[in-house]
């Protein structure tokens, strides 16, 4: 996609702190942390949605997310992490490329959702 931000980070048009990357996908640091680790791993496919995958999809998010949990103690998460995904407006997705927030590295509050 010509506009999308992490898909020019995918392709080197812009600097990231890069920690992995592999045929499927890359983790970098998030450019505006919210815990003392913050990593986004981001399939190298672009589509913004959950429901936009095809059944060859599932099977490369599912080797993605395999991945990160093998690589999570290396990162400074070994006591576990938080693994997000924001879809859509009201979970304010930003960016219209899916991708996993991984989010740790200290003991995590739990965000009140009303506020
Ligand atoms: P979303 O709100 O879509 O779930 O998450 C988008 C995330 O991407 C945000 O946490 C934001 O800080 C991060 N982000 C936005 N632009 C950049 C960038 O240019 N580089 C990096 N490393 N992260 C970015
Ligand atoms: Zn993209």
């Amino acid at each position: 996609m010509e506009d999308c931000i992490f898909c020019k980070i995918i392709k080197g048009e812009i600097p990231a702190k890069k920690f992995y990357e592999d045929e499927l996908m890359i983790i970098i640091a998030d450019i505006a942390p919210k815990a003392k680790k913050h990593y986004l791993a981001i399939p190298k496919k672009h589509f913004k949605f959950f429901s936009e995958m095809t059944e060859e999809d599932s099977v490369m998010l599912g080797k993605c997310i395999k991945k990160v949990s093998e690589l999570a103690p290396s990162f400074g998460l070994e006591g576990g992490f938080r693994f997000v995904v924001n879809q859509g407006d009201d979970a304010i997705q930003t960016v219209p490329h899916l991708h996993m927030h991984l989010l740790g590295g200290q003991k995590l509050s739990e965000p009140d959702y009303n506020k």
